[in-house]
Formats: structure tokens, sequence, C-alpha cells
């Protein structure tokens, strides 16, 4: 019976799909409800292309920074933040920090710094604002996303700005776009369960909201396979849709897949996401996010044989060649990070699909 009504909705939902009309909160669930795997993904492709999506798939080359992993906020699903006190804590000086992207750029031709960190509440606004300056300044070219929502919001704590003001300021200073961190699951019982020192997710929209409206594009994200519902995915799905409807700054979705190593969530059992239900979570995505132009299949985190079905399922981004995506470990970056556009070049060719470099705009830099 379940399965009957299962394969009911998706014709139904293919009506939408071919019509190009948009799918609502009912669709999503029993797209997340079926099992029926290869559906979801022929469904997801068909809509990417029935809003002109092409052969094309997307990646950009970027360097990975991380100042601080300070942070007060705790959250439990997170392995990398650490009290002042504790001696894995680091927070790196911005001359330090501009010294070590310079180096990297020296071997690598990376186009993007992406750097997110903890919510350090031992520095002021200005830390932020001088590193993005001393960034921009050093390598003027090179697009600076920097700083999730999350962390705008600790600038506006730690200054007393608005949360517009703090992104004048970064903007002023060289600031190109926003990560999409922090809005993990935005429904307060999930939240309240693994990020209950988080700000309110009002102030993740606030936040994007302000960057839209100021110029500077933005990413966003959803991390999944914890406590969630499916009814708390597509909730999150689609107010970040709404979102897109006034102000339309997101350039890309990613879903991210969590991971319980080194949390609580390990010592109670919880296992890593599937790669069906990852494949799932691409294909609903790009099927209720009718306005968001790009759905990013991280290769980091699904591994590249994954995130090359991903591109059958409605993605047409892997993300990019990280310089570093481990930080701090600067061994044999240059090496692997060559053999990653390779690499990466020889999958979505495998996969049928025409690689392109991109910068962070999506502005097209190399094909193959
Ligand atoms: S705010 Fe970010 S760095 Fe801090 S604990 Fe949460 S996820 Fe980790």
């Amino acid at each position: 019976m379940t399965v009957a009504l299962a394969v009911a909705s998706l014709e139904s939902i293919r009506e939408k799909v071919e019509a190009n009309v948009r799918l609502d909160l009912e669709d999503g669930l029993a797209l997340l409800e079926s099992d029926d795997l290869l559906a979801l993904g022929e469904l997801a492709d068909l809509a990417r292309r029935v809003r002109g999506g092409t052969d094309e798939v997307f990646f950009v080359q970027n360097l990975y920074l991380n100042q601080t992993n300070v942070c007060r906020v705790k959250c439990k699903f997170c392995a990398f933040a650490a009290t002042q006190r504790q001696e894995q804590a680091y927070t790196t000086s911005t001359g330090e920090l501009v010294e070590d992207a310079l180096r990297q750029r020296e071997r690598t031709g990376f186009t993007e710094i992406h750097m997110v960190n903890g919510e350090n509440p031992h520095v002021g606004l200005d830390f932020y604002v001088e590193t993005t300056r001393a960034l921009h300044e050093a390598m003027p070219d090179v697009h600076l996303k920097l700083y999730t929502a999350s962390e705008i919001h600790h600038m506006t704590v730690l200054s007393g700005l608005t949360h517009e003001q703090v992104l004048r300021e970064l903007q002023e200073a060289g600031l190109g776009s926003l990560p999409g961190g922090g809005a993990e699951v935005f429904a307060e019982r999930v939240r309240k369960l693994i990020a209950p020192g988080k700000e309110h997710p009002d102030f993740w929209f606030h936040t994007h909201d302000a960057a839209h409206r100021l110029g500077i594009p933005t990413h966003c994200t959803m991390l999944y396979g914890h406590v969630e519902t499916y009814e708390e995915r597509v909730d999150h799905l689609l107010r970040l849709r709404e979102q897109q409807d006034r102000t339309g700054g997101f350039l890309a979705f990613i879903p991210l897949a969590f991971h319980p190593e080194n949390t609580v969530f390990e010592r109670r059992g919880w296992r890593h996401t599937t790669g069906a239900d990852d494949l799932k979570m691409i294909a609903v995505s790009r099927l209720l996010l009718d306005n968001i132009p790009n759905v990013k299949a991280y290769w980091i985190m699904m591994g590249m044989p994954l995130a090359a079905v991903a591109l059958h399922f409605g993605a047409n981004d892997v993300q990019g060649t990280v310089v570093r995506e481990q930080i701090f470990h600067a061994a044999g970056a240059v090496t692997e990070t060559e053999q990653k556009i390779e690499e990466l070049v020889r999958f979505v060719r495998e996969a049928g699909r025409i690689p392109v470099q991109r910068d962070t705009l999506y502005n097209e830099l190399r094909r193959w």
C-alpha cells in the first residue's frame, strides 16, 4: 500500500516537473519516502534539464582556511571546535594566515579562499575585518568566500553593530561572498537537540537577506542525517526557496551529510548516512529548489565515485579541487591538488558530462 501510494505520488510529481510547476511539502515527503532511487534520480535530472540545465559540470579551485578553532558554542555534532584552554586550540594571526595563503598560491592556481572559523569570544570585529583586508590586498584577484552567517551574527554580538553594518565593513575590506554553513536544520526542535548554543535560525536568514541586498552572493546548506525528520528536511528546503524568491542571492545549495566521528553522536551509536540517502537528498534538493541554479555534490564528503553518480541525480557541481582540506596539514598539498583536477575531470567525463572549471560566481575559466 505504501509503495503504491509512493508510485502514484511520483507520477503526479513527474507531471508537475514536466510542466515546470513548483513542488510542495507533500511532494517533498513523497520523494523522501520513496525507495525507487533510480526514479528519483531520473526525475531530478529531468527537473534540472527542464529548468535549462546542460551537460556542464562545474568545479572551482580553492584554498580552505580556518583561522581559529576556538568556539563558544559547543554544537553537539562538531568535532572541530575547542575552548581556549584546550591543547588543540589555535588562533592564527592575520600575518601568518596571509603568508601561508601566499605560499600556497605560489604553488597552485586557486581562485577562491573559503574560510570558516569557530565563534571565538577572545577576538573582536577588527580581527575579521583586518584579516579580510589583508587577504584582499595580498591577493586582489582571489575571491574571498569568508565567514558563515553564524560567524557574522557572532560579530554583531562582539561589536554591537547590525548584520548589515558588519557585512558592509567586511565588503569594503574585500569580502566577496558568504559560505552556507551554520544553517544545520532550521527546525527549532532539531536545533535544541544538536546545537542548543547556536543562534535562532531567523538570524541565519537575516544575515543572508542583508548580504543579498548589499550585492554579496551567498551559499546555503543543510546538515542532514542526525535527528531530523523528513518533514524537517523538507521544511528546511522550502524556507531556503522562500528566501531565494525574496532576494535571489543564493549561488548554490550544498547538502552536507552528518559525520558522527569524534562527536557525542558516535558514542550513542549514530552511523554515517548511506549512499542511497545521500543520492536521495541531492535529488530532492534539486526537485524542490527550483530557483537555486546549482546543487553541489560535495565529493570531499561523499567520495568521488558517489559524487559522479550524483551528477545523474540533479547535481551539476562537484565543489572543487580543495587545497589542504584538513586545516594546517600542509604536506603534499600541491601534488594532491593537481592530481585531483585530473581525477575530477576523469570522473565528470566518465559520467558523460563536460567538466568546466569556474570561478566562485560561476564564470567559466576552462573547459575540457
Ligand atoms: S559554531 Fe561552528 S565551530 Fe562552533 S561548535 Fe558549532 S559547528 Fe563547531
